[in-house]
């Protein structure tokens, strides 16, 4: 799939692609959705959102900002000119940002013991005399870097690993990047993030820094998904830019597992994954396995399978031993991502495939 001209943004290419893009049908054996179980969700996803609208209105006023900021941009500067702003799934995204603050304290709640159980503050502590010999004008710069790498291996193996890429894959399974798109994202997925957090912590950053850091990295991301043509050549190499985070997201054979970094490109090239090819521009998005429609079924989905979690209370030393294994088997996985031959050596994997 290699283009020798540079693609306009209402490449015709992106209508073939998307057409010969693989849908996964439902798991085989599966049966749809009954009419009245589609009720159902729509009833249960209602009163998520008006149970979180009751507690605060903040989403309200950030979709709005959003809607004013972002909308009149992509209209300006569209990336795919074809793309209505009532697009598919455009509901199911809106429901993610409608009660992201109910899903943002699940990740919270996740996120505490998780820091703690990854040992990732070991590394931390142990780097903590040398960050103390930083002097506070180079701080913030090097808080960011090490924030980023920290990040960095976090994504990636949200991506390589497939235990991981199960709760990834649902802000993955977006077809339309756009203004609201960024939203669509799995509670414990952003939990994931919660070592790189006690990583900063531990070696000596404060809270309000790693908080603010936090912050800018949600509010950016939500930017570099729009459906915006801006590339920004010239900072390609230097900070991410909506192309660097679009090619990310590109179901393109030869984009896959790129582009990992949220602030800096540098760990990408560092390590090998960096992708912006010069004659192209990403067409297709979305992620080559089943995923549901809509907020509800999406937050479930990666919970298939996993069992009932009352049995840790019932036979905990079985839950116990199994467990450890099970964390020896991601803790494998995640060894294997990190030795996996790079780009630089032209091997790709498929996404949520650890690499052999
Ligand atoms: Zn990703
Ligand atoms: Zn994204």
């Amino acid at each position: 799939m290699t283009a020798t001209t540079i693609a306009p943004p209402t490449d015709p290419r992106r209508r073939e692609l998307r057409a010969a893009a693989r849908r996964m049908p439902e798991p085989e054996g599966a049966v749809p959705p009954s009419r009245a179980r589609r009720w159902g969700i729509r009833i249960a996803t209602g009163a998520a959102i008006a149970a979180t609208l009751t507690f605060t209105r903040e989403p309200i006023v950030i979709i709005a900002l959003l809607f004013v900021l972002v909308v009149p941009f992509e209209k300006l500067f569209p990336r795919h000119r074809g793309q209505a702003l009532r697009r598919p799934q455009l509901a199911g995204d809106v429901a993610h940002a409608l009660t992201a603050p109910i899903t943002q304290a699940i990740t919270l709640a996740v996120a505490v013991p998780l820091a703690f159980a990854s040992f990732a503050w070991l590394p931390g502590l142990a780097l903590r005399p040398i960050v103390s010999m930083i002097p506070p004008v180079a701080l913030p710069f090097v808080g960011i870097a090490l924030f980023d790498l920290a990040i960095y291996w976090t994504h990636r193996w949200g991506h390589e690993v497939p235990f991981l890429w199960r709760f990834h894959s649902i802000h993955h399974s977006t077809e339309h990047l756009d203004w609201i798109s960024g939203f669509r994202n799995h509670p414990l997925d952003g939990a994931f993030i919660a070592p790189a957090f006690v990583f900063l912590l531990s070696a000596g950053f404060s809270a309000e820094f790693s908080g603010a850091l936090a912050v800018v990295q949600i509010v950016t991301g939500l930017f570099l998904h729009a459906n915006v043509r801006w590339r920004w050549r010239w900072l390609h190499r230097i900070v991410i830019t909506p192309e660097f985070h679009h090619w990310h997201h590109a179901n393109e054979r030869d984009a896959h597992n790129s582009n990992y970094s949220v602030f800096l490109p540098l760990w990408d090239i560092i390590f090998g994954t960096y992708f912006m090819p010069k004659d192209r521009r990403p067409q297709v998005y979305g992620v080559d396995e089943f995923v549901p429609e809509g907020l509800l079924p999406q937050l479930a989905h990666p919970l298939r399978g996993m069992g009932n979690p009352v049995r840790v209370v019932r036979h905990p030393i079985r839950a116990f031993r199994s467990g450890a294994g099970f964390a020896r088997h991601v803790l494998a996985d995640m060894w294997r991502s990190a030795r996996r031959p790079t780009r630089r050596s032209s091997r790709v994997v498929a996404p949520g495939t650890a690499a052999p």
